[in-house]
């Protein structure tokens, strides 16, 4: 980055305690705000705000050899090659077509402007340079498939303008949308092209998987433009010359629209505000705003050494520090899809600030199952706005104040809404489970002769909740929600095991409650698999001994041989 300037990069915008606000009052409309949620600004939602905020300042890239850039030019040869008749789509083709891109890079004309910091000899030398990051950016693509075999319905379909995921105006360019057959019928396949490396399992599993959320919200857009949605979505590592086929069905689809409108809901808190809260963590060091980020500096953050451009410095960056009640200026722009309450709007930055950056994957309500059904629905901020640190309401029921708050503690709306500008939808199907649970652990208490307070309700409540989230994870790859369907199943389940394996009441210690929770866990576990194993059984069901049932067997049940699975 060139920073060998006087004037400050970034104007409009200040420290704030841990905040960067907007201190010039058209800053958020002109340069931050957006009319419409891109599959990148959805991911910067959950990363940190502040730095989302000052990039929109920051001046673009110019340097050929950056990342970006370099990324940039591979992704426009490969989409000029795929332009080309299908038999021309040749490896000579792309090389014919890298030199041309080069030859207008560093032109004459281009060359003239740089004449006096460059001579020509190492002029061309950059033009050679640069040719041999295409290659190795973009060459491998051949590996991935012959570009000569796929029908390009259109590289770089823009998708402006649509709505989706429930209500979301959406834009975005996908690289490209092929024709394919699919069970004798024309279908759409989107590919995006990424010279930058496949994330791992484990990356994918720690910090979600935005490539796929790209893919499936272009599938969407797809929908929208089209009529007809992608049958197939992938993305091509033209570096690696490797593919990755990203799921498109309907319960991946949901959570990345879910996902989708909750970043929605806090770009429009924060801009709504003026405010945008720093959040701390492994990306520090290729912050651009490193060296002068206060939170940075609190963490211990710096510029990391693998970082090929040098940051600017605090100096570079002219960010003015300015008192904590300073004031911001949101955006003047008439409130925007969804609507935020004041109140809701500090809570919910509150709570994105609070969250660790990998656990902030905002989940706040179900969309229905055709997310256009509900683009007229009320709006949802993220389930941690439910929960935020200021709440003077008790909302977890430990304290006493609950009822002196005149406001409601809970919104009304939609079955699969849970919350409503930050409150939990009592309508709501997870409203149903978390109200459920401690209902239980009191019906429990009672039956059982014990004291029903505050400490009792809600140490069996969250024992309950503990196996029923272990079921869930368990059964659903790790995924949880209190309103998918089959939580109402496992506490039905649960319920089961209680009958049948009582809590043990006459324990002496904690060891006999760890070993309750532990048997009760996968006992409840085997209820609902066994419900799985009867429904894979399918309507024939083949008639076998009832030797297990008779009095004997029980008692070999009862003292398995090595090797044999015993019944929690
Ligand atoms: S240095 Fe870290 S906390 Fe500060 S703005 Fe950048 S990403 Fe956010």
């Amino acid at each position: 980055m060139n920073t060998a300037t006087a004037t400050p990069l970034i104007q409009g915008l200040a420290w704030s305690g841990e905040y960067l606000i907007a201190t010039d009052p058209d800053v958020v409309d002109k340069r931050i705000r957006r009319k419409a949620l891109s599959a990148s600004t959805g991911k910067s939602m959950k990363g940190c705000l502040a730095k989302y905020a000052a990039e929109k300042l920051l001046p673009r890239e110019k340097d050929p050899f950056s990342v970006s850039e370099l990324g940039t030019s591979t992704h426009a040869i490969i989409e000029d090659m795929y332009n080309m008749p299908a038999d021309d789509r040749t490896l000579d083709a792309f090389h014919a077509l890298k030199d041309s891109h080069a030859d207008i890079k560093w032109s004459a004309d281009e060359f003239a402007k740089v004449s006096d910091t460059i001579n020509l000899t190492d002029w061309e030398k950059t033009k050679l340079e640069w040719k041999g990051e295409i290659v190795r950016l973009g060459a491998r693509v051949f590996e991935i498939e012959d570009p000569r075999q796929q029908t390009t319905y259109k590289t770089e379909m823009s998708f402006e303008g649509v709505t989706i995921a429930g209500g979301v105006p959406a834009m975005g360019f996908i690289d490209r949308v092929d024709v394919i057959v699919v069970r004798e019928k024309d279908r759409f396949k989107i590919v995006d092209l990424k010279t930058g490396k496949m994330k791992s399992a484990f990356d994918l599993r720690r910090y979600g998987d935005d490539h796929g959320d790209q893919i499936r919200i272009y599938s969407d857009a797809v929908r929208e433009v089209t009529g007809e949605s992608a049958a197939v979505g992938e993305i091509h590592y033209t570096q690696f010359g490797t593919a990755r086929e990203i799921p498109l069905s309907e319960l991946m689809m949901d959570h990345t629209r879910k996902d989708f409108r909750a970043a929605w809901d806090i770009h429009n808190i924060v801009t709504d505000s003026g405010k945008f809260p720093t959040k701390t963590g492994p990306l520090c060091g290729w912050c651009p705003l490193v060296n002068a980020c206060p939170a940075a500096k609190a963490a211990g953050k710096s510029v990391s050494d693998k970082v090929k451009d040098v940051p600017p410095s605090a100096v570079q960056l002219g960010i003015p520090t300015v008192r904590t009640d300073a004031v911001h200026f949101g955006s003047k722009l008439p409130v925007t899809n969804p609507v935020v309450e004041p109140i809701a709007a500090s809570a919910a930055i509150a709570a994105i600030k609070s969250a660790p950056s990998t656990e902030f994957i905002p989940l706040s309500d179900t969309a229905p199952a055709d997310p256009f059904a509900g683009a007229d629905t009320a709006q949802t901020a993220s389930n941690s706005t439910a929960h935020v640190p200021d709440d003077k309401a008790d909302n977890n029921g430990t304290g006493t104040n609950i009822m002196s708050i005149a406001e409601s503690l809970f919104s009304e709306g939609k079955p699969w809404e849970a919350t409503i500008n930050g409150k939990l939808n009592g309508a709501s199907y997870a409203a149903i489970a978390v109200t459920s649970i401690p209902q239980m652990a009191g019906e429990l208490l009672i039956e059982a002769g014990r004291p029903l307070n505050n400490a009792t309700i809600d140490r069996l409540t969250d024992l309950l909740a503990e196996i029923i989230i272990t079921v869930q994870k368990d059964v659903r790859g790790g995924e949880f929600n209190w309103d998918d369907g089959i939580n109402t199943r496992i506490r039905g389940a649960l319920r089961t095991t209680i009958e049948t394996l009582p809590l043990p009441w006459d324990a002496t210690d904690e060891a006999g409650w760890v070993a309750w929770q532990s048997t009760a866990t996968k006992r409840t576990t085997i209820f609902i698999k066994k419900g799985l194993r009867l429904f894979n059984l399918g309507t024939t069901i083949e008639t076998s001994s009832f030797s297990s049932l008779l009095p004997t067997a029980v008692a070999s049940i009862a003292s398995p041989k090595p090797g044999v699975q015993k019944v929690a």
